[in-house]
């Protein structure tokens, strides 16, 4: 158990969460035009056809924005504090929310490389992200 929130988990989601506890990170991919999307969609948002596939990433991006949080928005969240939350732009193209896992949040940027990590949150694993270089971090 956690006292953290967790995501509720919906049949059109399903896929994702089910990448995530195999400890890989799934993107929508459009049949027609090849574009690769989150958050889950029945159809694609650019060109409209459906069924797109789920796909594996290679677990890579950027971090595109980042705020580091200082006051915890719930008691479970004050141990970790300060923690960064940011906007990840994955190599494939999509763009996610997550945590980038870091002893040094002060040192977290827009342009930094970040690769995939995976935190459980009860029964659920969630995509978080680590500095791709970490050792440079510390
Ligand atoms: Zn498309």
């Amino acid at each position: 158990m956690t006292d953290k929130p967790v995501p509720t988990i919906n049949d059109l989601a399903a896929p994702f969460w089910q990448g995530t506890a195999a400890r890989e990170l799934r993107v929508l991919r459009c049949r027609r035009c090849d574009h690769h999307f989150l958050y889950a969609h029945e159809w694609c948002p650019r060109c409209w056809a459906p069924e797109p596939q789920w796909v594996a990433t290679a677990g890579l991006g950027t971090v595109v924005a980042a705020t580091v949080v200082h006051q915890a928005p719930y008691a479970a969240f004050a141990p970790d504090v300060p923690y960064v939350v940011a906007i990840v732009r994955l190599d494939e193209g999509p763009r996610m929310m997550a945590n980038i896992v870091t002893r040094a949040p002060g040192r977290v940027h827009i342009g930094l490389r970040v690769e995939v990590d995976f935190e459980m949150r009860g029964e659920v694993a969630l995509a978080q992200f680590r500095p791709a270089n970490a050792v440079a971090m510390e």
